[in-house]
């Protein structure tokens, strides 16, 4: 499937807050998008020749727009898979924009962001898709397979040795999310629950989303 392959920082800075594209350099000083950065006189206004000129507050349109495309990019979602998993949450019983923020969370590529396995998205999607990760014992190297309630994602035994994963997990602060249980010294994760709305931190409005795609 099709990915967006371009700089991300800037779509960081078109969205004017950090959205962890990148790994490691997000947690540093260089990240443009970082109070340090306004101080140091980086670019921390959006990119383009006109990046400065839309500081400016904008319309409803604009604000349900930028949502959209913030939750996109934070998950790794071209346009066209991002609005079939609205259509499908739609579709679902239940409110739609929490429907669609567990879809987005329960990607498997997000749990292996999540596990801590990948840096970042892009590199937990290309763990998966280079088949070093397990579902239930089973290769699986779709990234947007959705995980159920008991399954059990693992790494495999080689790939626990990779420099970029030993990094990754010597370095990355992240806390597993508490719909996640941790196991084989933090190789292996099972999934305890789907995530409810509360357990799901992305700074993102579901509700602007679904005002958006309802016009
Ligand atoms: Fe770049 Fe990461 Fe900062 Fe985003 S959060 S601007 S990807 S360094």
């Amino acid at each position: 499937m099709a990915r967006y392959t371009g700089p991300v920082c800037r779509l960081c800075r078109r969205e004017r807050t950090k959205l962890f594209l990148k790994g490691e350099r997000c947690y540093t000083l260089k990240c443009p998008v970082s109070d340090q950065a306004q101080e140091r006189t980086m670019r921390a206004y959006p990119p383009g020749e006109h990046g400065r000129d839309r500081m400016r507050q904008g319309s409803e349109y604009l604000s349900q727009l930028r949502e959209k495309q913030k939750a996109r990019r934070i998950y790794g979602l071209l346009e066209k898979q991002f609005r079939n998993l609205y259509e499908e949450a739609n579709r679902r019983p239940g409110i739609t924009g929490e429907t669609l923020l567990q879809m987005l969370e329960t990607r498997l590529d997000n749990v292996v962001y999540r596990a801590a396995w990948g840096a970042s998205r892009s590199a937990s999607r290309q763990l998966v898709r280079h088949g070093h990760v397990l579902v239930n014992g089973k290769r699986v190297t779709i990234p947007s397979y959705r995980v159920r309630k008991g399954e059990v994602i693992t790494l495999k035994a080689p790939t626990r040795e990779n420099f970029h994963v030993v990094r990754n997990r010597d370095v990355l602060d992240r806390q597993l999310v508490p719909w996640l249980e941790s196991g084989e010294n933090g190789f292996q994760v099972t999934v305890l629950s789907l995530p409810i709305r509360e357990q799901i931190t992305e700074p993102v409005n579901e509700q602007l989303i679904v005002e958006l795609y309802s016009k």
